[in-house]
């Protein structure tokens, strides 16, 4: 990576000297202005500048000496991070004011902050610090790894590490699946110093890569913690935990935190500092974010999308749906319908690269992106006007991790969800959340509405793979309601199949095989008969499969081709069938060859090829690692932590 200009001057020996005092700076300032645990800079004002320096309430008091600073620069953090975030960014948002000060000295963190309210930096500072200062190289291996849960917010994690670390001299790289070169990626992973990956991709180096070794870790990070400790990365976040030293830092982030227990034990947090700088906060949601709900019945949520779409051509709107199924669906049909908007759809069946472009293609367009909840969690889409949630989501923090992605940071937004009459209760929930979550009912304008199933029915005359997409996106519908774990509000019993067919352009109701119950004589459905074209029943058996003792790391990302509850869901690689019982744990040390001749490091480009060492300058998120690294000169590998 480039440095400031005036740097490049210096011999290599200067700035080591530089670089050593520095870090003593640092860490002498930290020792200084240690806060005491558990206090706030948010919390408390501070006392007035006469207060005598050895009275200050710090130690043991709710007093942090870090109570009036705001900006980035008033850290103790170093030169090259400071040059770093001043690219983009001065002031400190909540979540960093309240949680550097407790980072910067090393200490665990739980942190929950709103969605769009800054957590990445509040991460990604400490981790480049913590390694900074331990004068970390490429002979050192993985220093710290961040996990994501998705492919996209994993990308967009490395692009902000790349900005902050931009004058570092630490190597990183983007390790998730779906990407074709694993092989090359393997010769270089051993060199990376921070890695930012999904949990399937993670493991499967752990499984495959010689060498691959993290038992000198520094600093574990999960974005997103809760997701990735629930149960549907469990296995692999385990496999992947005992492979990793426990005396590290752990910072866990999110907007709805975990609170078992039980999770925080499995990532061994040792005294976390617990920060949540919404706690107080009277909403759940951004403050600039307005929200509505409707009643909606099953049959005329298209008629809805489309004229709300219709209304809004000058908006940049994001609408989920349960699958990828009605995700295909709902695409291509309002594509040949043309609304006078371009349509872009994201869901986990598609190619990583493929995915990566309309991300990137969303982030910079007027455009209506349909999208499973791949998009859901952390995806930093850049003014976002309207979060339409067509289908309704699995439970409360799902409702909130969607409406965040709009009104990030100081933008205003807006979210709209439409209920069927018997998810109804969803909105009771959603009212009487703690902390609130300031929904509003609105009905429905009739008058406003545009009828489109007559226009979707002669489409599936005139393309019969429309009559396909439509059947499955009938039938995941149905089975994603089926298979919701919150019985008070998904009644797959009270949804009209038929009109709900006929509103999809189908003329004839797809079978689902019903059985009849006499007690109540409802119905209840048991399994939808169109598996084997449906290629439905895929998910279903993962749901319900035995254990296996094989590890399947190679598969094309399978996300959720229904929305399962969460303790089923299929991560979105598909590793799901790692079973930690069956990996064999390494315990290698790294190999530091100390008599290898100085300046003699290879740095390769994204084809694997060997680069001058200055060139190994930033690479896309495409080229995906050895990116952070310039040639740092000798380093005595004794000044490691
Ligand atoms: P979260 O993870 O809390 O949802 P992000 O870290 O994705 O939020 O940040 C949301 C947006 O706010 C991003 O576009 C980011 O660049 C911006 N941002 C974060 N911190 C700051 C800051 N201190 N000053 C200005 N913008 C910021
Ligand atoms: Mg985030």
């Amino acid at each position: 990576m480039r440095r400031p200009k005036p740097r490049q001057s210096l011999t290599r020996k200067k700035r080591r000297l530089q670089e050593a005092e520095e870090i003593e700076l640092l860490d002498s300032w930290i020792e200084a202005m240690k806060p005491a645990s558990g206090t706030n800079p948010l919390a408390v004002t501070p006392p007035p500048p006469s207060a005598p320096a050895g009275r200050l309430p710090g130690a043991g008091g709710g007093f942090s000496p870090y109570a009036g600073c705001k900006l980035f620069s008033q850290l103790p953090i170093s030169r090259r991070t400071k040059d770093g975030l001043a690219r983009k960014y001065t002031e400190m948002s909540e979540i960093q004011r309240a949680s550097l000060p407790h980072s910067l000295c090393g200490r665990d963190i739980l942190g929950a902050a709103k969605t769009g309210s800054g957590k990445t930096l509040a991460f990604i500072i400490p981790v480049i610090e913590k390694l900074y200062k331990a004068r970390w190289g490429p002979e050192d291996g993985v220093g710290s790894i961040i996990i994501s849960p998705t492919k996209e917010l994993a990308g967009q994690l490395f692009e902000e590490l790349k900005t902050v670390g931009k004058y570092h001299t630490l190597s990183a790289g983007l390790l998730v699946g779906g990407r074709k070169d694993v092989d090359a990626e393997k010769q270089r992973v051993n060199t990376l110093n921070i890695l930012v990956c999904t949990p399937g991709r993670l493991l499967q180096h752990m499984d495959e890569t010689p060498n691959f070794d993290c038992s000198q870790l520094q600093v574990l990070v999960l974005d997103e913690a809760d997701r990735i400790l629930d149960h549907g990365f469990r296995e692999q976040v385990d496999a992947i935990i005992s492979q990793i030293p426990r005396v590290r830092q752990t910072l866990l982030f999110s907007a709805t935190q975990t609170k078992s227990v039980k999770d925080l034990a499995r990532v061994s947090l040792k005294d976390p500092e617990y920060i949540s700088v919404h706690a107080e906060s009277v909403t759940a949601t951004p403050e600039r974010l307005k929200q509505l709900a409707m009643i909606v019945p099953l049959e005329q949520k298209l008629n809805m999308l489309w004229s709300f779409i219709r209304r809004h051509l000058k908006s940049k709107i994001l609408v989920f749906l349960s699958s990828c199924k009605q995700v295909k669906f709902v695409y291509e049909a309002f594509k040949k319908l043309r609304p006078g908007i371009p349509l872009k759809c994201l869901h986990g069946r598609m190619k990583h690269d493929v995915r990566m472009a309309i991300y990137l293609e969303f982030c910079q367009s007027t455009s209506v992106l349909f999208s499973t909840d791949v998009a859901s969690r952390g995806l930093d889409f850049p003014a976002v006007d309207w979060v339409v949630q067509v289908d309704c989501p699995e439970d409360i923090p799902t409702y909130i991790h969607r409406v965040g992605r709009t009104a990030r940071f100081t933008s205003d937004g807006r979210s709209v969800l439409f209920l069927t009459p018997s998810e109804k209760e969803m909105l009771k929930k959603l009212q009487s959340a703690e902390p609130k979550i300031p929904i509003l009912s609105r009905e429905p304008r009739k008058e406003k509405l545009e009828q489109i199933s007559a226009r979707l029915s002669s489409l599936l005359v005139q393309y019969p793979e429309m009559q396909q997409l439509a059947k499955r996106a009938f039938v995941t519908y149905l089975k994603s309601v089926h298979l919701q774990k919150d019985k008070e509000v998904f009644d797959v019993t009270k949804l009209p199949l038929e009109e709900f067919a006929a509103s999809l352009g189908l003329a004839i109701t797809p079978k689902i095989r019903f059985i009849n119950q006499k007690k109540k004589g409802q119905k209840v459905l048991v399994e939808a008969v169109h598996e084997q074209e449906d290629g439905i029943d895929d998910s279903y058996k993962v749901a319900n499969r035995k254990p296996q003792s094989s590890v399947k790391l190679n598969e094309e990302p399978e996300e959720d081709d229904i929305l399962l509850p969460k303790k089923t869901i299929i991560d979105e690689e598909g590793n799901r069938d790692a079973e930690p019982g069956t990996r064999v744990l390494k315990k290698k040390k790294l190999k530091i060859n100390v008599h290898r001749p100085v300046g003699t490091r290879l740095k390769y480009d994204e084809e694997g090829n060997i680069m001058p060492p200055l060139a190994a300058a930033i690479a896309g998120p495409e080229s995906g690692n050895a990116v952070l690294r310039t040639d740092k000169g000798d380093r005595h590998p004794s000044l490691r932590l």
